[in-house]
């Protein structure tokens, strides 16, 4: 096979086989095809587009370009969830042990922070000590043993979805939908999950912004996942403004423990919570019906089965468990603080996500660049959200980090994302679709 006449193909808007597929992700893994006919082939892909069948074959493609999980030796259904990213979206955290507590067998891949969002394996790794990079037969035992793991993607795991990111970044073509469910689902598929649960957002602090464009990337990801024989379901979750009241690795794994151990969580938070684990329970066998799963959640946080799940999580991942009895002790927590206080009477009518996300940045609590250590103290614990009716002199938040310029540059910012108004604000609703 010749890479020129595959060009041509793509050029025509001719659809690709899965074997000329297969020979594009391998040489994009092993370096074999040069990154100018990838990048060609990817603006080809970008102005032409993917079928369905060529999606999921590109994706296909892209697990098989390294080594897949096998799970196969692991009985039950195994169900992992993937959220587009958004601010205060811990979620992942106290999901996982909820599900697995409910008998759902939960390998969990997660990413790192990405520019304004926050990232689940940096969240896990304010537990000092805590391993995500995990072997894929530690990963086997573990779920074995328990029923949870959560760790990173390693070299061998779809690889060459690394290096057509990177060129999809450096050739404007990130945008493409059939790109983006390939890049997301390989990583999937190659974890040889039978489920999968998707938040995709929608709203200033989402990936794409605008629900209908979120929507489409929701469908298109469904569709791909049927044809890779997932079982998948799409949650359509608002994220204007941060999620709980929590913004920061160590800050929203404190609130995630606490939640587990039984305090009452901030509703909204909840809400997707228990939304997104009802999904998880009933494509995982557990539940005859999504709402029979979210009982089912809430029950088993309730009599502490999941904070049980996350406390033997913690001990296998090495871990000090003792972060799991005492948060307030045991995470971190950066050293400097500040109150900030509303400046306006009326209502708190926004607090804009993508601007607080950019602020816990700021603050510490992200990266600027891939290789920037993160500060895992930093962030924000918010006391008001848009709709709360204020007083001039309320705490609206408290922002910790490390260093005096930090604070005041995130603190500017964050009080930047704020608006105040004289009624309450209309909110779009926080859970606006789910398809199935
Ligand atoms: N997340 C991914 O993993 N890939 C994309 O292309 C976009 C979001």
């Amino acid at each position: 096979m010749r890479m020129l006449d595959l060009l041509l193909k793509k050029r025509s808007g001719l659809e690709m086989t899965a074997a000329e597929l297969e020979f594009i992700s391998m040489g994009a893994a092993d370096g074999s095809i040069p990154d100018y006919q990838l990048s060609s082939w990817l603006m080809a892909a970008f102005l032409n587009g993917l079928t369905p069948a060529e999606t999921a074959g590109l994706t296909r493609a892209m697990a098989l370009s390294g080594k897949k999980l096998d799970l196969s030796s692991i009985k039950g259904m195994k169900v992992d969830k993937h959220s587009t990213g958004g601010v205060g979206d811990g979620v992942s955290i106290a999901l996982a042990p909820v599900a697995a507590a409910c008998g759902v067998v939960v390998p969990m891949m997660s990413g790192r922070g990405l520019g304004h969002t926050g990232g689940t394996l940096d969240k896990l790794e304010a537990m000092k000590g805590f391993k995500v990079r995990l072997e894929p037969e530690y990963i086997v035992k573990q779920l074995k043993a328990t029923g949870l793991s959560m760790f990173g993607q390693t070299e061998r795991l779809a690889p060459s979805d690394k290096k057509l990111y990177a060129l999809r970044d450096a050739s404007c073509t990130v945008e493409a939908l059939p790109l983006i469910v390939a890049s997301i689902l390989s990583k999937k598929y190659a974890e040889d999950i039978t489920g999968l649960v998707m938040d995709v957002k929608y709203g200033s602090g989402a990936f794409l912004k605008d629900f209908k464009k979120s929507r489409e990337l929701a469908v298109a990801l469904m569709k791909t996942a049927k044809l890779l024989d997932i079982r998948c379901v799409a949650v359509m979750t608002a994220m204007n403004e941060p999620l709980g009241l929590a913004v920061g690795n160590g800050i929203e794994t404190s609130q995630c423990i606490k939640i587990l151990a039984g305090e009452k969580g901030p509703a909204d938070f909840m809400r997707v919570l228990e939304v997104l684990a009802g999904w998880m329970i009933h494509l995982g066998g557990k539940a005859r019906t999504a709402a029979e799963g979210e009982d089912k959640a809430r029950a088993a946080i309730a009599d502490g089965s999941a904070l049980e799940k996350y406390r033997l999580m913690v001990k296998w991942q090495g871990a000090d468990v003792r972060v799991v009895d005492d948060p307030d002790r045991h995470m971190p927590k950066s050293k400097l603080s500040k109150r900030i206080l509303a400046k306006k009477a009326g209502f708190l009518t926004a607090m804009e996500a993508r601007t607080v996300g950019f602020a816990s940045v700021a603050l510490g609590g992200g990266r600027a660049k891939a290789e920037d250590a993160v500060d895992f103290g930093a962030g924000f614990i918010l006391a008001k959200k848009p709709g709360d009716r204020v007083a001039p002199g309320d705490l609206v938040a408290t922002a910790y980090a490390s260093s005096p310029a930090k604070l005041a540059d995130g603190v500017k910012m964050f009080e930047s994302s704020l608006a105040y108004g004289p009624k309450a604000p209309r909110k779009e609703p926080l859970i606006r679709e789910i398809i199935k």
